[in-house]
């Protein structure tokens, strides 16, 4: 079968792009990946996506939004796409998933990006064994329970994330690397005033230390240079996102963070359109995300009309 859009990832982009592709009439099939809905899968209540007066979680829109598609006609498979080839003689285009191949006119690019790890000496050996880039998956477990934890990062994530783990653990710290905090107003004012989160600014984590799993964490000042040690059970990372661009083996040009270069989601490939966080490295919302899926989807039919 050849589609006329294959869009590869999930999220409120690919979503948004797959409920455009199909109205428009395009014979349309998301590879949405084995753990679909992208990172709102892992967001408490959302209160800034509009129409929801009252908020909504993250989860919840991503189902509606995987509903809607499949509603309207889209196909869907839960296959990671390990490699796309660009070149076909057929002058179309192949998805390839570790399960089969999909041959389509247009590709849309949705991948998303994914929360990056400190590199500590003792990173990899903690990893969940307390060490975790997701509060909202591993937080509410019983280890972190009326604990001391820590977040690393200063954005709207690192907040969100005490925030949450302050419900569990007796005690979080936000560790940020320089004297302020990037994230917004509205989430700084609800860290402040939580009474459980402690920020400790111009800090860097040495390195974890334990038996089987995180007991102590070492940080430095890196003003006075002075070394503490403090007891803890759990260190969450919120330091930002990698783009999730291995699967092209450098097809198509990347700015120096790694991300999709486009123009109105058009890539340097005809044909090919990226959408979401793969290419936004400066707004990042899943409002944002939806709305660039739904401009990919209508430049891909352009593009199939022929007017470019
Ligand atoms: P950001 O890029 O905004 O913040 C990353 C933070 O991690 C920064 O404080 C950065 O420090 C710090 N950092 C990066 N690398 C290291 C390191 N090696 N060691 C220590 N600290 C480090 O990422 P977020 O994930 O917080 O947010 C991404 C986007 O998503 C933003 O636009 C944000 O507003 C949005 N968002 C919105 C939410 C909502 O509205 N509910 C919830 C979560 C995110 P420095 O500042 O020094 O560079």
């Amino acid at each position: 079968m050849l589609y006329d859009v294959v869009i590869i990832g999930s999220g409120p982009a690919g979503y948004t792009a797959g409920i455009y592709s199909i109205r428009a009439g395009l014979k349309t099939i998301i590879l949405e990946g084995e753990n679909y809905g992208g990172q709102l899968m892992t967001t408490t209540e959302i209160y800034n996506y509009p129409g929801f007066p009252d908020g909504i979680s993250g989860a919840e829109l991503m189902e509606n939004m995987r509903k809607q598609c499949i509603n309207q006609g889209c196909d869907i498979k839960s296959e990671n796409v390990t490699s796309v080839d660009f070149t076909s003689n057929e002058k179309h285009f192949i998805a390839k998933t570790y399960k089969s191949s999909y041959d389509s006119k247009t590709i849309i690019i949705a991948t998303g990006a994914t929360a990056k790890k400190l590199d500590i000496p003792n990173g990899e050996k903690f990893w969940n064994r307390g060490i975790s880039a997701c509060a909202v998956c591993d937080g509410a477990l019983p280890v972190f329970r009326n604990k001391q934890l820590v977040v690393v990062g200063g954005g709207d994530t690192a907040c969100e994330e005490a925030i949450y783990l302050s419900k569990f653990g007796s005690k979080v710290y936000i560790l940020v690397r320089s004297n302020q905090m990037r994230a917004s107003h509205h989430m700084k004012e609800k860290v402040l005033n939580n009474e459980k989160i402690e920020i400790l600014y111009n800090t860097e984590v040495i390195d974890v230390s334990g038996t089987n799993k995180v007991e102590k964490i070492h940080l430095i000042n890196n003003i006075d240079k002075i070394e503490t040690t403090i007891n803890i059970s759990g260190l969450f990372y919120a330091i930002g996102h990698t783009p999730n661009t291995s699967f092209l083996n450098g097809s198509l040009a990347l700015n120096t963070s790694g991300y999709i270069l486009s123009n109105n989601t058009k890539t340097d490939i005809p044909g090919v359109f990226v959408c979401g966080d793969v290419q936004d490295y400066i707004y990042r919302q899943a409002i944002t995300a939806a709305g660039s899926g739904c401009m990919a989807a209508l430049e891909a039919e352009k593009y199939l009309n022929g007017s470019k």
